[in-house]
């Protein structure tokens, strides 16, 4: 048995190999970049306008209209005091350009350009670097690719970027009581749901998952059914069979095919019967069948290792605290994470922390974490994890 933080731990130290690729723009979101990316050239890369309207030489109340610069036009002007052009928004201004004026604060009449206040020296223009100098640090290794992070890249003229891998992911469930949704159940068994629950939290951040299995309670199919899943996954995720129950056959299964145990039970409620292990460079983690236990796990120690193994900066889910907005007492002598829902800057501890519970899961969008044998009183700071 260990405690979180020797888990967390545990799985931090975990020397990992982590491979590259060249992906696109259009599919690199979520990917972390595995080397740095320095700006190519100044941005803006020429003084443009920030309008539509008028380029001014010189400060003046009156100008004579020269001609047009549109976004995109190469065309030069020499431009002497007094005369202005008409000017669209992103066009490069002339030499000699003083400020932009926007339209909406000008009168027109053939050539002669009337505005109706006074323009400031270099009003309205978008200067050359004004927003990256050349050179410079644009993102460092294991940023995450955002939307705004492609358009920037984009904007720089890249158009492929070299990012880390993410993990091939393999799903097993084990339970002789589990069917599939959409069957007809009979007596004594359950709609399998785990699968759908840990497949879908690898997807809300990021990750795929690519095979999910269902095994009976079968030593011999689990033993199979790992081994081929060893070996085509980074990540093996298993749910069920870990616990001490007779037909519990998944950590023997696992040793039987060469994967050395890292932690076994973690200190903490729910999860305790957590398993961490590695054969090679494929990693496994053996979740508690129960669903709220399995995807809390999923959460608190599945995701920190998926973010890890593909390079990311990030370190898991967010965490934030913030005042409870009741009374909450921890009688158990294991610390744990109860599912809260964060909502108007309180969070509200919700009914339902059963291991098996997932009605309050789903109504909630945090786990907080609590102290063992700990009270704690309405107003006071409790950390949260927030998944949603
Ligand atoms: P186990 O960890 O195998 O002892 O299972 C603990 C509890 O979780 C039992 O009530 C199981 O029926 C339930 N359970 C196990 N696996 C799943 C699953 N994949 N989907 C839904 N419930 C499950
Ligand atoms: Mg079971």
């Amino acid at each position: 048995m260990v405690t979180i933080e020797d888990a967390h731990k545990i799985i931090r130290n975990q020397s990992v190999e982590l491979k590259t690729e060249i992906r696109t723009l259009e599919n690199c979101l979520g990917f972390s970049i595995a080397k740095e990316i320095h700006a190519p050239f100044e941005m803006p890369s020429f003084d443009n306008s920030a309008m539509d309207g008028y380029a001014l030489c010189g400060i003046f109340q009156n100008y004579k209209i020269i001609g047009e610069v549109a976004a995109g036009s190469q065309q030069e002007f020499i431009f002497k005091e007094g005369e202005a052009a008409r000017i669209f928004t992103g066009a490069k201004i002339p030499d000699n350009t003083s400020a932009v004026m926007m339209q909406e604060k000008t009168d027109v009449e053939g050539d002669n350009l009337t505005l109706k206040e006074l323009p400031k020296e270099g009003q309205s223009i978008r200067r050359k670097g004004g927003e990256l100098k050349e050179g410079q640090l644009v993102f460092e290794k294991g940023y995450a690719m955002t939307p705004a992070g492609i358009g920037l890249i984009g904007s720089l003229g890249i158009e492929t970027v070299e990012v880390f891998k993410k993990p091939t992911i393999n799903i097993i469930t084990t339970g002789n009581e589990l069917i599939a949704p959409g069957n007809i159940k009979s007596e004594g068994q359950i709609f399998e749901s785990n699968s759908y629950a840990l497949a879908s939290a690898c997807e809300q951040f990021g990750f795929t998952c690519q095979t999910k299995k269902q095994i009976k309670d079968d030593f011999d199919a689990i033993k199979m059914g790992v081994k081929a899943s060893l070996e085509t996954s980074d990540v093996l995720i298993l749910s069920g069979g870990i616990s001490v129950g007779d037909y519990d056959f998944v950590k023997q299964a696992l040793e039987e095919n060469g994967v050395e145990e890292q932690f076994y039970k973690v200190f903490q409620k729910p999860g305790k019967p957590l398993y961490f292990g590695r054969k090679n460079d494929t990693f496994v983690f053996a979740l508690p069948g129960n669903p709220a236990s399995s995807l809390s796990c999923f959460y608190v120690y599945v995701l920190p290792f998926l973010y890890q193994m593909s390079g990311s900066i990030k370190t898991g889910l967010e965490r934030y605290s913030f005042p409870l907005s009741q009374d909450v007492e921890n009688r158990s002598d294991r610390p744990s994470f109860l599912k809260a829902k964060i909502d108007g800057g309180e969070v509200k501890i919700l009914d339902g922390q059963g291991s098996s519970m997932i009605l309050s899961m789903a109504h909630g969008n945090a786990l907080a974490y609590i102290n063992a044998e700990t009270s704690l009183k309405k107003g006071d700071h409790i950390a949260c994890l927030v998944i949603s």
